[in-house]
């Protein structure tokens, strides 16, 4: 039998081999929008989902394609897709699922940008979103109509210092026999599994920690290949013929990899939401060193945060790697590698103490991002939480008087240096 490799060989490996053109060892950029056909017979095999290849790079492309299988791999999926962001991925999950007046129930604690999307966007589709304290196991259940499609949460909710019990609400979803999505964009398949946990679909910013670096924005949607898609008559886009694909049958056709066949031949080719090769690229050279990254990140993360909580011009601190988090005991059963790298802090003060600090910080970068190898910070209720109403920014964690930071790799007595010079300056 084959060997299994470990998560920090899969990082560097899994979706790569050396380029059957060329020899290249590492993964070239395909920098092209069309793939030449052998023939009329192979272009028709192609078209129909006979066989698989390369058509037109809003559908696939190589590059692409290993960060597919390479994301894939790490979250312990059947496949996946790629997407040109976050956002554009959370639709990608969706769209197989939904239709006009479908909704989905969804955790209260969201990334910002997400709580937006599903309170008022996706409402132009038809599509509507319920959102529960996920804690409350019988509320999330209640929530579930007949009409809802998915239930969505987020591994290590950004930025409350939340993070979810996954095992317990993938048991209520497969109770009332509907898909659970995870965005496990905060904490990484490094520190978080979500289809181990029973979850269906896992989505990504990738612009996040996979790259690690700042430089592009990205998404993925991963499919467990788990669910039944024909079990409940729910999900016609995949049980039953396709009108948007000459009657295709996708469940019965594809198995396992329904999803993705459907995300590629269906959303990607009509939503055109692809990542490009080079955003790819990009991707592929920051997963490569995951692993190393997230160790460094959660060291530095609990040893700032640890500062933070004992010093006297801080109210408190919202991180769950503490002690004194009502989340830390269940971090320490399902995310025993740590819980992430983003919290927040109140700053005596409140609301001015707080753009105080935040223009006061000179090695932290205050930008709307997080996942970077470099520390940053914001002020989400004056930023990226601003369009929520006061009642949304308290539930999300983002209240008036506290400010979030996404821990890098640098040296963390630099950072808590940095710190200190930017609260004795805030709360003078
Ligand atoms: C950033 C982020 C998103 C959105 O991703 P984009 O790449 O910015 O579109 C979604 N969820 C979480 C948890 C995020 O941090």
């Amino acid at each position: 039998m084959a060997r299994q490799y470990g998560f920090d060989t899969l990082q560097v490996h899994a979706g790569a081999r050396p380029d059957p053109a060329t020899g290249a060892r590492q993964t070239p950029i395909y920098q092209t929008t069309a793939y030449v056909f052998r023939d009329a017979d192979h272009a028709a095999a192609l078209f129909n989902l006979q066989e698989v290849g390369f058509i037109y790079s809003r559908l696939t492309n190589p590059t692409v394609s290993v960060l597919a299988e390479r994301i894939a791999t790490l979250e312990g999926g059947a496949g996946a897709v790629c997407c040109s962001s976050g956002h554009a991925a959370q639709i990608m999950a969706l769209f197989p699922l939904m239709a006009p007046g479908c909704n989905i129930v969804a955790s209260t604690r969201l990334y910002g940008g997400t709580v937006t999307q599903f309170s008022q966007t996706i409402r132009r589709f038809g599509w509507s979103a319920r959102f529960v304290d996920f804690d409350d196991l019988e509320a999330l259940e209640a929530a579930v109509d007949e009409n809802t499609r998915a239930i969505f949460c987020e591994s290590i909710s950004n930025p409350g210092g939340y993070v979810t019990d996954i095992p317990a609400v993938a048991k209520v979803a497969d109770k009332v026999g509907l898909p659970l999505i995870v965005d496990n964009t905060s904490a990484t398949p490094y520190l978080c599994r979500p289809i181990e946990m029973g979850a269906t679909l896992v989505v990504h910013s990738t612009t996040k920690y996979l790259t690690g670096n700042g430089t592009v924005t990205g998404g993925a949607v991963v499919d467990s290949g788990r669910f039944d898609w024909s079990a409940s008559g729910k999900f016609p886009s995949l049980s039953d013929p396709e009108p948007a694909y000459h009657g295709l049958k996708f469940h019965e056709t594809f198995g396992p990899l329904a999803f993705t066949f459907h995300s590629i031949a269906v959303g990607l080719r009509d939503l055109g939401m692809t990542m490009n090769p080079q955003a790819a690229h990009y991707t592929l050279m920051g997963i490569e060193t995951l692993s190393l990254r997230m160790e460094r990140h959660v060291a530095n993360a609990r040893k700032i945060a640890e500062w933070l909580e004992n010093d006297p011009r801080v109210d408190f601190v919202t991180y769950a790697g503490l002690p004194s988090s009502p989340y830390y005991d269940r971090v320490q059963r399902l995310y025993p590698r740590g819980a992430g790298a983003l919290f927040t802090f109140a700053v005596k003060g409140g609301y001015e103490a707080c753009v105080k600090l935040v223009d006061s910080l000179e090695l932290f970068s205050h930008v709307a991002n997080l996942g970077d190898t470099r520390s940053l910070i914001i002020h989400s209720a004056s930023t990226t939480h601003r369009q929520l109403t006061p009642e949304q920014q308290v539930a999300a964690g983002a209240a008036p008087n506290v400010v979030r930071v996404s821990i890098g790799i640098e040296d963390p007595d630099d950072l808590i240096a940095d710190l200190d010079q930017a609260l004795a300056k805030a709360t003078s």
